[in-house]
């Protein structure tokens, strides 16, 4: 059990006012693993107070020792990696080999990649008779899902604190665990008092109270769409800058002289990773009309080669979702997308029958699905995939641009011209092609519904800055 009772505030560990304790439940086995305080307003006063009293000596440190103590904050993650990523797995439900290199190996690469960035980054810039200078924006809020609990935290403070701000975070209520042992990280590798505060709670109380706070000069906020609207209405009150990271119904449009084999499979390990949960994830095949059965078959085989079971066992590649409320949310969308008429081939709203406990589901596969369905266009957040039929590039485009969502995409061509086209086409933050690896330098966020907001690399630094002139 590991129960944190304190919240992380101006570098000290602080008893909360109500001294309250928000439980953490084990999704593989429904049971009690921890717990977090439950913070409100006097919390995230004290916090936002801590930020803005760090804030001026903060900013003033030469980018180069704000480089120093990322690196140092790094190499204690990569030291720790295999302790967190045990962490992550019993409060997420993630296989803890993948969670190993996933949830807690990609959060020391971003950190040291901030590192670089802010040793190496342009701050001032001469232009005719001013000095430009990109100056940090101040004091940020920062918001984060459960889905890649602590990689969500680390992704907005590496670069927010490259970029010499302060900040305030409120990690998921669902899974805090992992943000705690983060801070006795920070502690351990003596961070300055109040660069990095900490203050765990439920959304609606911890979160708004964070997001309606006059003392914050920036909010940074990773989640659902519906949330991310909220957050912005509290924000937009006190005129405070808001970046969203929302939710996403990504497409992977297969073209006719894609390797069908290769797109497919590769393809329903984009749409299972993490039980689905997964931003970016593709649930949305787009296949070629003529291949639509090899396609349907491809990708049932793929889905069933995915071994459900305990995150611990390394056989596993899928656990559990989340939390209970997650797997009825999938359930719904699953029995609309039976009940609108789309064809069924794989899995469906049960558990395997090996997992009596624990919220598992089978990987499912729905074929033959139209674009006006549910299950085409709500984001599911579950191991759940749609395939739709196109018949050709101009068509592929059309469907994967009718969403409401424009977070990422996959295209697959033998040609890489007309896999480029197709690309420059679709609207959405981020597209891979013929399944073109993950670069932690590129700019990664959406457009419409997805929000607005870059992270990592440059494009995520600069979301902490601003500019000033100074004109001689
Ligand atoms: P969520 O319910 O919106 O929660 C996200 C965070 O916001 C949590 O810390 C939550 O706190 C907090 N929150 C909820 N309501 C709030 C409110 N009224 N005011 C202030 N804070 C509030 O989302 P989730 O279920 O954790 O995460 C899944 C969603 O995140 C999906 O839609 C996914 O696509 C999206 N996501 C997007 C990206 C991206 O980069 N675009 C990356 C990962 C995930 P509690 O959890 O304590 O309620």
């Amino acid at each position: 059990m590991q129960h944190f009772q304190r919240v992380f505030v101006g570098g000290a560990w602080r008893a909360t006012a109500g001294g309250e304790a928000l439980e953490v439940l084990d999704p593989t086995h429904e049971a009690p693993i921890g717990s977090a305080p439950r913070s409100g307003r006097a919390e995230v006063d004290a916090a936002v107070a801590a930020a803005r009293a760090a804030f001026g000596p903060w900013s003033r440190t030469p980018p180069r020792e704000r480089a120093e103590h990322l690196t140092r904050l790094a190499a204690a993650l990569a030291a720790r990696r295999d302790d967190l990523a045990r962490t992550i797995t019993r409060e997420l439900g993630m296989p803890y080999e993948l969670s190993k290199r996933v949830q807690a190996g990609l959060p020391a690469a971003v950190l040291a990649s901030f590192a670089k960035l802010a040793s190496e980054y342009e701050f001032e810039r001469r232009v005719e008779n001013s000095l430009v200078l990109r100056v940090p924006l101040g004091v940020v809020g920062c918001i984060t899902p459960w889905n890649y609990p602590l990689h969500q935290i680390v992704l907005k403070v590496g670069a927010a604190l490259a970029a010499g701000c302060t900040v305030v975070v409120k990690p998921s209520e669902q899974t805090p665990l992992c943000a705690f042992e983060f801070a006795q990280l920070v502690e351990a590798c003596g961070l300055p008092p109040g660069v990095f505060n900490l203050v765990s709670g439920t959304g609606a109380e911890a979160g708004e109270a964070l997001a309606s706070h006059p003392g914050l000069d920036a909010l940074s906020f990773t989640g659902s769409t519906r949330a991310g609207q909220r957050v912005s209405e509290l924000a937009a009150r006190n005129l405070v800058r808001v970046s969203l990271e929302l939710g996403g119904k990504s497409a992977n449009l297969i073209l006719d002289d894609a390797d069908l084999p290769r797109a497919v499979k590769n393809g329903v390990g984009a749409c299972l990773l993490n039980s689905g949960q997964t931003c970016s994830a593709l649930t949305r095949m787009l296949v070629p009309r003529a291949r639509l059965e090899e396609a349907t078959r491809l990708a049932v085989e793929a889905a069933r080669g995915f071994v459900v079971g305990d995150p611990f066992d390394a056989a596993t590649r899928l656990g559990p979702l989340v939390s209970s409320a997650q797997r009825e949310r999938v359930r719904d969308l699953v029995r609309s997308g039976v009940e609108e008429g789309a064809q069924l081939v794989c899995g469906g709203v049960e558990a395997p029958a090996h997992c009596a406990r624990g919220w598992f589901l089978t990987p499912t596969v729905f074929t033959r699905v139209e674009r006006g369905m549910r299950i085409a266009r709500e984001e599911i957040f579950g191991p759940v995939l749609a395939i739709l039929a196109h018949d050709g590039d101009e068509h592929a485009i059309e469907l994967a641009n009718d969403s409401d969502y424009g977070l990422a995409a996959a295209v697959w061509s033998n040609d890489a011209a007309r896999a480029e086209r197709v690309a420059r086409a679709l609207r959405v933050g981020q597209v891979e092609l013929n399944g073109g690896k993950f670069n932690l330098l590129a700019p990664f966020g959406g457009f419409k519904r997805s929000g607005h907001g870059r992270e990592f690399g440059v494009h995520g630094l600069e979301e902490f800055l601003t500019t000033q002139a100074l004109q001689r």
